[in-house]
């Protein structure tokens, strides 16, 4: 890298428990060195009861903005200053932005998976079928719906959350939301168009987890996208695949999610394949 122009760099970064598997910091240095921006992103090791320190210190050293993840992204909240239309509805915030010397909390989760989701299907009236009701399946529902889903069927095992999701959707979009409990192998409805897997199921260690769903009624043509970013390769994605589904990973969600954090971080909209590739090495696909 040539010498900056100013030795005080942009500074981001990440606050979570666990951290230490978290390959968001190489992939986003990884843009952050093929733009030559002048920027650090700090992967952190956070406890629930320091995350208030842990803002009020990124405030005094005047970071541009961080990402928060598990188990921060709703905790977070009390910190800020304000709230983004998609983060408030969602209930969640997966980055904060500094703007006019505030915090404001955002939430990519759901924009960087439907950008992955639009280089295989466009969401415009389609009919989804989304498995959980956590975090992840909240953000990539809500922003759905907002693209113009014409319904999402909510497949969990907790009806308590499952219904509040849907409720959510119900009385905030335009989707037609319902939901279906999860106490026996699920069988795709034939009217579905787009199938996403937002449970944790399958995600390291755990890698041969399977959802318990019918694999007949996975037809050829379907769409099957998972979220889980490790491994890549799901059993839900190699199921698919054989089926002759349009399969989507979940290393498109994570590259998209980073990549709207550093536009908004420093108003560069990054090159996604570079960070993809860099993921890749690490995962060794
Ligand atoms: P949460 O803990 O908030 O939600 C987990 C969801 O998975 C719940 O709906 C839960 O159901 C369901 N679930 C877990 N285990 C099972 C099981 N054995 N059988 C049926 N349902 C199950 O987690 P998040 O939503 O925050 O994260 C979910 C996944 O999304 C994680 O693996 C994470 O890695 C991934 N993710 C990926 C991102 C990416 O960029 N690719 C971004 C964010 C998250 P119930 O309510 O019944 O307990």
């Amino acid at each position: 890298m040539p010498e900056p122009e100013t030795f005080l760099s942009l500074i981001t970064g990440s606050f979570a428990t666990p951290a230490a598997e978290n390959p968001t910091v190489a992939m986003i240095e990884a843009a952050y060195e093929h733009h030559r921006i002048n920027a650090r992103y700090l992967n952190c090791e956070v406890a629930p009861d320091a995350l208030g320190d842990a803002v009020r210190g990124a405030r005094a050293m005047g970071w541009v903005g961080f990402n928060c993840s598990i188990p921060h992204k709703v905790s977070v909240i009390k910190y800020l200053d304000g709230l983004g239309d998609s983060a408030a509805l969602i209930g969640a915030v997966n980055c904060v932005v500094r703007r006019d010397n505030r915090y404001i909390g955002e939430n990519t989760d759901g924009q960087g998976f439907l950008t992955a989701l639009r280089t295989v299907a466009d969401p415009v009236g389609k009919a989804f079928v989304l498995f959980g009701a956590g975090g992840a399946a909240r953000a990539i529902a809500v922003e759905t719906a907002l693209a113009g889903a014409a319904s999402i069927t909510i497949v969990n095992r907790d009806l308590a959350r499952g219904s509040g999701l849907v409720a959510l959707l119900s009385e905030k979009t335009q989707a037609r939301a319902d939901l279906a409990g999860w106490d026996r192998t699920y069988r795709i409805p034939q009217a579905t168009d787009i199938v996403v897997n937002a449970t944790s199921i399958g995600l390291f260690p755990h890698v041969e987890g399977r959802l318990d769903l019918d694999l007949d009624s996975l037809r050829p043509g379907l769409v099957v996208a998972d979220v889980i970013p490790n491994p890549p390769r799901t059993q839900l994605i190699r199921d698919a695949e054989a089926r002759g589904c349009i399969v989507l990973d979940g290393l498109g969600m994570l590259v998209n999610q980073g990549a709207v954090s550093i536009r908004y971080w420093t108003g560069i909209d990054p090159e996604t394949e570079v960070m993809r590739r860099k993921l890749e090495k690490i995962f060794g696909v």
